[in-house]
């Protein structure tokens, strides 16, 4: 078996560890006599699974008590509609914050559930940066403000967190998409009324989608919310209101308790920190290759990279496949190169990606 250093977007590369854990216990977990997917969601031993995930989870986020933790389905684009049909309601009117196609997108499903509001926007960049806070322009009474905090796909970070206090609007909770950053730095849960993703980036299988939501946020949702999308339904009945995706709650768990033999998530944003610094100081350094993100702004995630002479494109993405580096390839939307180097990528995969770009520029420079 040789596996390959995978730099897909999501779904994405699971650790090492995780996988061969996971297939040991496929027949037979903890002798039980049968695998974690054919067991009930509610017996003792899944339950007992789901429990554990959700405590390694505000372990490593140190989620206060006043929060809720569930695991829904739907994906972060379902999510996209669930938000605003649970906390819109009372107000009709939501803000956005847009900083590239993912919020776009999340903007774009509100609005068919009440009014909308662009607080600010980097549209004039191209999607290139993160307007300061301090020139957010929030409507009067907002029921929350929305933020994607990383955006995959233009490679857009928030260097800061979105804390409305800093400009006199603490009351307004703020809502964050986090699904291509969570668990990759240190956050103040705190700040946010809402934070959500979807697993299959930085957490485990796709299927999952991870809420966290502050429990007066909780009994707003409107008349014909779908029950099973209802926040308060699902906290209500521990995330088990309809059948949970238990095969990827119990892989995620898996994640978490590898996270924490890690050292947990300030130890891994430290070695985020230096695999983002090794691959985008070669990428500035090198004269062959560019990032166009402002540099405040650039995502330790997902690196989006343009070769100056896109002729070559082709030839870099056969010679990586042929040196065991895949998913290179950017979004439709962007072009160009991504490199998606999440928590379970080491550092080994993004020195292994710019050993190839150094020796491809040499060939072709
Ligand atoms: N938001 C962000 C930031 C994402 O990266 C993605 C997936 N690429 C989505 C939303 C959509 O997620 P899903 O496909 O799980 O609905």
């Amino acid at each position: 078996m040789s596996r390959v250093w995978n730099f897909s977007a999501g779904p994405a590369a699971l650790p090492e560890e995780v996988l061969r854990q996971a297939a040991e216990e496929m027949l037979d977990w903890h002798g039980a006599g049968m695998g974690v997917m054919e067991m009930s969601h509610r017996g003792k031993e899944f339950v007992s699974i789901a429990e554990a995930a959700e405590a390694d989870l505000r372990e490593l986020l140190a989620v206060p008590a006043n929060y809720r933790v569930l695991f829904m389905q739907g994906g972060a684009i379902a999510e996209n509609a669930i938000i605003p049909l649970n906390l819109m309601g009372g107000k009709g009117t939501a803000d956005y914050v847009l900083t590239g196609s993912w919020s776009v997108k999340s903007h774009k499903e509100a609005g068919r559930y009440g009014r909308v509001h662009v607080a600010a926007s980097a549209e004039a960049s191209g999607y290139t940066t993160v307007p300061a806070l301090e020139s957010w322009q929030l409507s009067a009474d907002p029921a929350y403000l929305f933020t994607c905090t990383n955006e995959t796909i233009g490679g857009v970070e928030y260097p800061f967190e979105p804390d409305l206090a800093r400009i006199g609007r603490a009351g307004v909770p703020v809502v964050a998409d986090m699904s291509s950053h969570i668990l990759s730095r240190v956050i103040d849960v705190a700040k946010y009324g809402l934070i959500f993703g979807g697993a299959q980036k930085n957490i485990g299988p796709a299927g999952l989608t991870i809420v966290i939501v502050r429990e007066d946020l909780l009994g707003r949702a409107m008349p014909h919310c779908p029950s099973a999308f209802d926040y308060k339904t699902v906290a209500e009945a521990g995330s088990m209101y309809n059948t949970p995706p238990t095969y990827a709650i119990y892989v995620a768990g898996l994640v978490f308790q590898w996270l924490r033999r890690q050292g947990g998530v300030a130890a891994i944003e430290a070695r985020n920190v230096a695999k983002a610094r090794l691959l985008y100081d070669y990428l500035d350094g090198s004269g062959f290759y560019e990032n166009r993100v402002d540099p405040a702004c650039r995502s330790r995630m997902n690196v989006p990279f343009f070769l100056r002479d896109e002729s070559l494109n082709d030839a870099f993405l056969a010679g990586a496949k042929e040196a065991g580096l895949v998913q290179l390839k950017g979004h439709k939307s962007v072009g160009g190169m991504r490199a998606s180097i999440y928590n379970a990528m080491p550092i080994e995969g993004v020195a292994a990606l710019v050993d190839y770009m150094k020796a491809f520029a040499a060939r072709h420079g």
